[in-house]
């Protein structure tokens, strides 16, 4: 057996994120090609789900480490525990999520033990003739897609943003726990943590929805988002945005769809008044259906777009809003056979 795919798991207030199957799921398509195993990564102090379940994303072995030091996130505990375990194991290749622990992780990790990273990684694959990890992601403002290689230090080091990868299949397998037990070094950190806030009840995070109404410069005004709103609150989606109208503040930043932003894959994604620039469409041509509306015939968006509706969004979002409610007040049995959009 080849060295092993190593996935560093993101657990938030004592769940494993999704982002963690997501790269479970890639990890093992990966190690397939490379003959080797995946070998998952849990440091925990208290968890509310089964690690066992990571075996059903594609995981072989389950290293678990559980301590009171994990309670509040450390960036430095992570990185003595993590650069401890590539020591250990000699992985090939370590994947983490690019979520903010992943980011201020890994970094410190590839510094320690000497070898690269490719951050924010679109797509990952292996080179057939060397086996190298092939890490692609947007580079030059976003105007080009650049696949980087690690030819010369190991292991190969990729963070990935939620949401890239799609969670697979669950499948019905088995495979090893094994407990990794800290040393008083590993706890050692310069770091005080003063306080810890979770984000305010109620506040959305646009990655968990499954429909999403974007808006774009072509709105016009911050007000254009009320429109948008009523969109969004019929269908139970969430408001996105482009970053012109976060930097107009017409929007809040946690909103920011794209390369500077958030990457979504939603099941619906409307893009209204939105041109569709890479650094745009980079964060939401995962969606499984995008539905735009410009008065540019020319709109670029168009051509990420299942749905085109080109005229002008404050004649047409008004008809959608209208026709959603109407088609939402008929009774169920009316309504048999006929999409919701
Ligand atoms: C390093 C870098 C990172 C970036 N990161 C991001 C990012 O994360 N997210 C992001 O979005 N951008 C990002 N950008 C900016 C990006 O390049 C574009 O400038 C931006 O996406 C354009 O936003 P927009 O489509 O809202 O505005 P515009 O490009 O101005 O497009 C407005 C659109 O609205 C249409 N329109 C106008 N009026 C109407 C109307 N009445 N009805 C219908 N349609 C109308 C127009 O035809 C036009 O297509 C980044 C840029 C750089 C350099």
């Amino acid at each position: 057996m080849n060295p092993s795919v190593m996935v560093y798991t993101e657990i938030r207030n004592g769940s494993i994120h999704p982002v963690s199957y997501e790269l479970t799921g890639k990890a093992r398509e990966l190690a397939d090609k490379l003959n080797s195993e995946v070998v998952v990564v849990t440091l925990f102090n208290k968890l509310e789900e089964k690690v066992e379940d990571l075996f059903s994303f594609g995981a072989d072995r389950v290293i678990v480490s559980q301590d009171e030091c994990f309670r509040l996130f450390n960036q430095e505990i992570h990185t003595n525990v993590m650069s401890a375990l590539i020591l250990q194991e000699q992985p090939q290749i370590v994947l983490a999520p690019a979520t903010t622990g992943g980011r201020t992780v890994l970094p410190a990790v590839a510094g320690t033990i000497h070898t690269g990273l490719t951050a924010d990684c679109t797509g990952l694959d292996i080179e057939e003739e060397s086996d190298l990890l092939l890490q692609t992601r947007p580079a030059i403002g976003g105007n080009i897609m650049a696949t980087i290689k690690t030819p010369h230090h190991r292991p190969q080091m990729a963070t990935v943003r939620p949401k890239t990868f799609k969670i697979p299949e669950k499948r019905s397998a088995s495979g090893v726990v094994e407990p990794f037990y800290l040393n008083d070094d590993m706890k050692q950190t310069t770091i005080e943590i003063l306080d810890y806030q979770p984000l305010e009840a109620g506040a959305e995070n646009i990655q968990d929805k499954d429909i999403i109404v974007s808006g774009g410069k072509g709105l016009k005004r911050k007000e254009g988002f009320d429109l948008l709103k009523q969109l969004a609150d019929i269908l139970q989606g969430g408001i996105g945005a482009s970053r012109p109208t976060i930097e107009a503040k017409w929007m809040e930043y946690p909103h920011q769809v794209g390369l500077s932003g958030k990457v979504v894959s939603p099941k619906l994604y409307f893009a209204i008044g939105i041109s569709g620039a890479v650094q745009h469409i980079a964060g939401m041509e995962t969606s499984e259906i995008i539905v735009s509306v410009n008065k540019d015939p020319d709109a670029s968006i168009f051509q990420v777009s299942d749905y085109a509706f080109c005229g002008d969004l404050y004649d047409i979002v008004p008809k959608m809003i209208e026709q959603l409610k109407e088609k939402l007040a008929k009774p169920v049995s009316d309504k048999e056979g006929e999409s919701h959009v």
